[in-house]
Parts: C-alpha cells; sequence; structure tokens
C-alpha cells in the first residue's frame, strides 16, 4: 500500500527525514511515536504530497507520488480520496461555514450525487454524534467537537489509507476511547492506518506495529513486545 524507500526530506535547509524505509501493507497500523520535532508530521505531510523527497523514492498502491505526478490532475484527485489526513490542529483542516458543509465537501469533490452526498453526510453526523451540531460554524465548536467534525469529515469519502497526526489531542478519556474503538472498527474493516501519537497505549488493540522516530530516521520498532533497532 505504502512504500518509502531511502527518503530523505529537507525543510528550510535542514534535513528532517533521514533515509527513512517504510512499508505498509494494506490493513496494516503503525503507529508512529518520537519526542517533538522527530520528524512524525513532516513524515505524514510526505505520505500526503504536501512535501516531497529530495531523494529516495515514495509509493502509494504502487504509482510514483512526485510534485510533478500530483500535478496530473486524475492521479492527484485518486490519490486524495484514497489517503485520509486528519491533521494535527482541526482548525488548519476545517474551513467550511458549518458542519453540514464540512461533511458535505469531500464527497461533492468526488462527483457523487446530491443524494449520495446527503447520505454519507447524516452518516458521519450519526456516527460521530454530530446531529445537534450540524448547522454551527466549526471555529465555535470545543476542541473535541472539532476534532470529531475533522475524522467524520474524512469518514465522508471512505479513504482506503487513514494518516492521522495526534488524534487524540483535545479529546477528553471518553473521546478518546471512543477514537480508538473507531480505529479498530476501521481497521477491521480493512482500512490502513498511519498513526502520530504520544499516547501509543489508546491504540494498542490495532493488529500492526509501533515505528519510533529520532532526528528524523525511524530508530526502533515493536512487533508484538520485542524493541529492534533498525
Ligand atoms: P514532530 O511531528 O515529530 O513534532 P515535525 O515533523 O513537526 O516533528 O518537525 C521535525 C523537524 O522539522 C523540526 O525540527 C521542525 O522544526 C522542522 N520543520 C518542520 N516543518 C518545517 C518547515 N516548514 N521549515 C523548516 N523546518 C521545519
Amino acid at each position: 500500500m505504502i512504500s518509502l524507500k531511502n527518503v530523505t526530506c529537507s525543510l528550510g535547509g535542514q534535513v528532517v527525514l533521514n533515509s527513512v524505509n517504510l512499508t505498509v501493507k494494506s490493513g496494516e497500523a503503525v503507529l508512529l511515536t518520537g519526542a517533538n520535532g522527530s520528524g512524525k508530521t513532516t513524515l505524514l505531510r510526505l505520505l500526503n504530497g504536501l512535501v516531497f523527497p529530495v531523494s529516495g523514492e515514495y509509493r502509494f498502491q504502487g504509482e510514483l507520488i512526485t510534485a510533478s505526478a500530483l500535478r496530473r490532475h486524475r492521479l492527484a484527485k485518486a490519490f486524495h480520496q484514497r489517503l485520509g489526513y486528519v491533521w494535527q490542529n482541526p482548525d488548519a483542516q476545517l474551513f467550511c461555514a458549518s458542519v453540514a458543509e464540512e461533511l458535505a465537501f469531500g464527497p461533492w469533490q468526488m462527483g457523487l450525487t446530491a443524494a449520495e452526498v446527503q447520505q454519507r453526510a447524516d452518516d458521519a453526523l450519526a456516527m460521530f454524534a454530530l446531529e445537534k451540531l450540524r448547522d454551527k460554524p466549526p471555529y465555535a465548536l470545543s476542541g473535541g467537537e472539532k476534532r470529531r467534525v475533522a475524522l467524520a469529515a474524512i469518514f465522508t469519502m471512505n479513504p482506503v489509507a487513514w494518516t492521522l497526526d495526534e488524534p487524540e489531542s483535545y479529546l477528553d478519556a471518553p473521546g478518546r476511547q471512543q477514537l480508538a474503538a473507531f480505529l479498530q472498527e476501521l481497521q477491521a474493516a480493512g482500512k490502513t492506518l498511519i498513526i502520530a501519537t504520544h499516547h501509543p497505549e489508546l491504540f494498542a488493540e490495532l493488529d500492526g506495529c509501533e515505528l519510533q522516530l529520532a532526528d528524523g530516521h525511524i530508530a526502533a520498532g515493536r512487533f508484538a513486545t520485542d524493541w529492534e533497532i533498525f
């Protein structure tokens, strides 16, 4: 599903990802851990085609992802439909005038019919208990509510792979449990998950591995109970 080969990424003259190798199979969950500044967000941004390697290769479902490849409209559209991105800060992700519009935006972009858009938005409102908030502007919501809208907005597009940047932030304890249960349901439905987190214990029920970043490279990984040094 996802393959990085010797990927190095520089930003502002600084090497932020250093020769990263990563293979994620369909249906697998990868937890990215590591200190602040270790490169987790940059790795997720790279996976989503928002920054690009200066060397090395990134493939998504076999397709080479580069700046010029994403200028091809059909490829870019298919890529962004298949790969969802829940941003660390929901304020950076949400931009519509109401929750209902936010949930309809992705399905409209996909070219679905009005009835299908409505169905997907309604399903997401119910799934994330957002019905009472449907007409509110996202900026007027609490942090936890914004997080639920951000998750719901990706859910409406039903991507095959989800990338999530500290999705537990802004959520209280029950919200975190609901998030963990939701991600387990996604995995049970065959979705691929890549989650940057400071709380890997929340997602221990997922089937996959934990990779620890340090200074832009994968410093250690945990598969089941053993740590390996890469
Ligand atoms: P994490 O998500 O693990 O906290 P980040 O990927 O946000 O780490 O940051 C990794 C490093 O890259 C940090 O040193 C950060 O300052 C630097 N960095 C991130 N974005 C940029 C940018 N746009 N320009 C320059 N440096 C950046």
